[in-house]
């Protein structure tokens, strides 16, 4: 039972957000003995993930290769299909999934016992009882109520930003995407970042012409490695994707049915034209409102709310966890960490600092998936680091004839031999990458990875055969 003391009443914990984080959280507390408060406003129950990021991506994604695979067939002796698109069947569907996914979310929730739903804003307030102590006090409208502890898992919410013209030019957000019925003819990605690759990407294997606009002189985050990304960049522009790195946005006009972005390429005047502008970065912590500052809970530079090991904030009551601090934004990695909060706040004896490995995927295709560090990482946590990448179009004719293209990079200790980190893109990368987390998990040699039995013709035994190599150029 989760009490502070074992004869009192259950701790009552109050969760702020409804998304992945915070329904994760609040299913563990209520199953641990806590009395729960969740709290939801905004996106429904499910958050981003569900109702804007992954679900409905992959589900896009998932209808857009069949289309692509059946217009460019690999094998000779097959000639191409041109599958035609219904988007509004398309997108009822995935509205469809999403609406099927929040029922069963919510009727899990809901099964709880000790766990009640709340819809609303929330914000916090201390207040001094009748012996002068201060409490926390959680307001939703009109209501309001004294919470032991207070897991502020509210994620992270989309910002327009600052463009000339950005109103009147009806651009829209990746809601308005998903809920289109019509494919644009022409679409321009501004602000662009792993999450709405999977979208550009399916978006223009559904048909529409597609450009990608980015700030930054490479299209993914620093700790994927320059090899995998160009590859990356070679498949998405030799289906017709256009990506434009070092562009920047600084002006949307509207003009009949078609947007022109103007703005600079590498420093110079330039502009750009689509039926619709979807913007797609530019999210911001969710802490407007919350009254964080009267509390004395502390946030970075960037605005997200800082924590400790425990995911406890600077206010001794309050934890966070998921797109709330910051940490990266994985849906996995955010429920993983609102678990361990919500034991940290319901459970105080116990400590939950513990942080296995977190692989990612992006769902591109082919997915790019990575676990643990990349070479500049390991070197700056000390490691004498190694890597090789293992480029599939140059392995063994034959003995992997499913995914003829791609690359393999695995990073390793030379001291121990261990492996520190992977990288994969390639056909079944989601799915492949998690032996390398056990690898990792495990402390695995790259010897010992190479001597496991994998089947051939396989992206298992192209990533033995990666382990074989690094280890021999030792
Ligand atoms: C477009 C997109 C695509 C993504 N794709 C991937 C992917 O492919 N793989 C992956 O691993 N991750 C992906 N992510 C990231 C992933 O969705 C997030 O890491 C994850 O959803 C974070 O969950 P969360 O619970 O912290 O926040 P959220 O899901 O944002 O949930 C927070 C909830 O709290 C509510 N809220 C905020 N303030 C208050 C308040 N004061 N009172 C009450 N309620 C409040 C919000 O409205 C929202 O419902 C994607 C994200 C986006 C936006």
């Amino acid at each position: 039972m989760a009490t502070d003391d074992p004869q009192e009443a259950p701790l009552h914990l109050t969760i702020i957000g409804g998304g992945s984080a915070g329904c994760a959280a609040a299913m563990w507390a209520a199953d641990h003995g806590a009395r729960v408060t969740l709290v939801n406003d905004g996106l429904p129950l499910g958050g981003n993930a569900l109702h804007v990021g992954v679900f409905p991506a992959r589900l896009y994604m998932r209808a857009a290769t069949l289309r692509h695979r059946a217009a460019h067939p690999t094998l000779p002796g097959l000639s191409g299909a041109a599958l035609k698109v219904d988007l509004k069947a398309l997108s009822a569907h995935v509205q469809e999934c999403i609406e099927r996914a929040h029922t069963s979310l919510v009727s899990a929730l809901r099964r709880r016992r000790g766990l009640e739903l709340i819809d609303g804003r929330a914000s916090l307030a201390s207040r001094s009882d009748a012996a002068s102590s201060e409490t926390l006090h959680v307001v939703v409208g009109k209501r309001s109520w004294r919470s032991d502890r207070v897991l502020l898992t509210c994620g992270a919410t989309s910002q327009p930003p600052r463009i000339e013209g950005i109103e009147d030019a009806e651009t829209w957000s990746l809601r308005d995407l998903i809920a289109c019925t019509e494919l644009p003819s022409s679409l321009i990605f501004a602000g662009i970042h792993d999450i709405g690759l999977t979208y550009a990407q399916a978006f223009a294997r559904l048909g529409a012409e597609v450009t990608i606009l980015h700030e930054e002189d490479r299209l993914l985050d620093a700790d994927h490695s320059p090899a995998l990304e160009s590859r990356l960049l070679e498949s998405l522009q030799a289906e017709g994707i256009r990506v434009v790195l070092d562009a920047t946005v600084t002006h949307l006009e509207r003009r009949k049915d078609q947007t022109r972005a103007l703005g600079t390429h590498q420093g110079s005047p330039t502009h750009w034209s689509a039926a619709r502008v979807v913007i797609v970065d530019h999210r911001r912590p969710s802490t407007e409102g919350l009254g964080l500052e009267a509390l004395g809970v502390e946030r970075d530079p960037g605005g997200f709310v800082r924590v400790d090991e425990s995911f406890r904030t600077t206010h001794d009551a309050i934890f966070a966890a998921g797109d709330i601090i910051g940490r990266g934004t994985r849906t996995h990695a955010a429920t993983r960490d609102a678990i361990l909060a919500a034991q940290n706040a319901v459970m105080p004896s116990r400590t939950a600092g513990y942080t296995p490995t977190v692989p990612f995927v992006i769902h591109t295709d082919p997915p790019l998936a990575g676990v643990g560090w990349d070479e500049a990482q390991a070197r700056q946590a000390g490691f004498d680091a190694r890597c090789f990448t293992l480029d599939l179009r140059e392995h063994p004719p034959g003995s992997f004839s499913d995914a003829p293209d791609g690359l393999i990079h695995l990073v390793s200790d030379r001291r121990s031999n261990q492996l520190l980190g992977a990288r994969l893109l390639a056909p079944g990368a989601a799915n492949a990458i998690m032996e390398l987390a056990v690898a990792l998990r495990s402390g695995l040699t790259l010897p010992e990875l190479a001597r496991l039995l994998h089947p051939p013709a396989t992206l298992a035994s192209a990533i033995a055969a990666c382990a074989r190599k690094l280890d021999a150029d030792t």
